[in-house]
Formats: structure tokens, sequence, C-alpha cells
């Protein structure tokens, strides 16, 4: 689905779906963050973003009703922080998984209500299945509009790009259960944290799985003709095809599949170097 990706504007992608660009374009970020307003009579706002003052005054002003909930996919610094002060302005209610220990991690996020696999989400005009998804971020939520099978994936799946999984918080073993997890769901629309919805769901999460085992046989692959290799010696053998400036990004994603891979016992690390174990 093709929309206009500009910050500041608030287009419809279906009824009751409205999405607001924040104003923070960025090579990780895309357009920005998508932050989405749903509802039409009492609102509830999904990933207010980052703290940009000029973005959360629209978003007060363009909701179509008051706003009554904030929900969070995580709490990744482009994602929570306006929750604070949009909660102050509105007086709505605070739901997501509170932030986990380590970096780029926004611990100004406190849920009133904490979100939980199979949990409903009701208001009187739609309801939200929560379903956990970690692996990009270990709190990370979807959320499945019931009757329309509008997912809103923040981080998990996003359009344009693959997300960084970025260990300890980040995770590959749990990353892949999570997009099989969606598999069984009803959906008809992924609507990312960054970028256009995407109307071929099932087509897109195959994609990624493929994808990422795609990238982890070319891990083994490397290992298998250079036993004890380092990080530094993989990334430009594994992710050749990936520009420099993602290259520090790349070593964490490259580091989640080693630790996949020595979680299956198919790897392991002595010192510096890593190897396959047969
Ligand atoms: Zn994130």
């Amino acid at each position: 689905m093709e929309t206009d990706l500009g910050a500041g504007k608030l287009v419809q992608l279906a009824p009751g779906v409205n999405r607001l660009i924040a104003p923070n374009p960025g090579m990780m970020t895309g357009p920005g963050t998508n932050t989405y307003i749903l509802g039409d009579t009492e609102v509830a706002v999904i990933d207010p973003g980052p703290v940009i003052d000029s973005h959360i005054d629209l978003i007060c002003e363009l909701a179509p009703g008051p706003i009554k909930w904030i929900l969070v996919t995580h709490t990744h610094p482009d994602h929570s922080p306006a929750v604070v002060s949009l909660a102050e302005r509105t007086g709505a209610e605070k739901l997501g998984k509170p932030a986990p220990d380590g970096q780029h991690q926004d611990k100004t996020f406190e849920p009133d209500r904490i979100l939980d696999d199979g949990n409903i989400f009701e208001t009187a005009e739609f309801e939200l299945e929560v379903i956990h998804t970690p692996g990009h971020a270990s709190n990370h939520l979807c959320y499945l509009k019931k009757e329309s099978g509008w997912l809103i994936t923040g981080d998990h799946i996003i359009n344009g790009s693959t997300v960084v999984i970025d260990p300890p918080d980040g995770n590959m073993v749990d990353y892949l259960n999570s997009l099989e997890k969606l598999m069984d769901k009803d959906l008809k629309v992924i609507a990312p944290g960054h970028g256009d919805p995407i109307d071929t769901p099932y087509e897109a999460i195959d994609w990624i799985i493929k994808h990422r085992l795609e990238r982890e046989a070319k891990v083994v692959a490397e290992l298998e003709a250079h036993p004890n290799s380092t990080i530094s010696e993989l990334l430009l053998q594994v992710y050749g095809d990936v520009h420099e400036k993602l290259f520090s990004v790349a070593e964490r994603s490259l580091l989640a599949h080693l630790l996949k891979l020595e979680d299956d016992k198919s790897a392991k690390l002595d010192g510096d170097h890593w190897s396959l174990t047969k």
C-alpha cells in the first residue's frame, strides 16, 4: 500500500485506523516513527514516538476524539518517550510492558496497566489482541485489531529494511519464534513502526524468516571455510552486501546469529574466536 509518507499529516489507512508520522526520519527510522491513532469517538494512540513537541501537539490536535489510552509496542527511544508528556496533557492511561535493563531503553515509560500475551484490549469501538513478540526487544508487543485483521507491528516488522537484533535484549531465537507465532493469526494488513502498510502479511513474514535463515547459512558456510574467525573477520564476508555505514548495526545482528548457533550447539566461542562445533 502506498501512502503519503510526509511527517505531520494524519493519513486515514482504514476506518478507525489513522497514522501520523513523527518528524524523526533517519537511517534507522526510515521516513520517521509511525504513530497510530485508533478509534473515532474515543482514541487509543500507539507509539507516540520521541519527545518532539510539534508531534505531540499534532497528535492532540488531529486525534478524532479524546485520547483515552496510550499503548507502546516497546520502549526504544524512537517509540515511547513522548508517552509521559502526552499522558500529562490528556490524562490517558498508559499500557505496555515496562523497559528492561540495558542500553537504548526508555526508562521514563511506566505503564498503568501491564499487558501480556493473549490479553484483549477493548474499547466501545474495537478490540486489540495483545501478542508478545520478543526478538527485536524482549518487551515487544504487537497489537491485532480483531475485526479488520490490521496488525500493528512496531519494530518487529518494518517496511523497507530488516530490523536490528541487538543482544542481549535482542534475541534471534526469540525473533524467529515470534515471526512464526504471527503466521497462525488472522492477518490482513501489517501496519509497521516505520514505512507503509504491507498488504501481503504472510508473504512478508515468510520472506523475513527466509532472509534470516539465509544469513545464518552464510555464517555457517563462512565458519566452515574459516574456523576460528573473529566477529570483525566474519562481518566482511557475511555482510559484504551491507553499506559500510550500517556495519556497526550489522555486527550486532551477526552476534545475534552466532548466539543462536551457540544456543543450537552448532557453534562455539573460544576467546574472541568462533568455530563450528563439528
Ligand atoms: Zn526498536
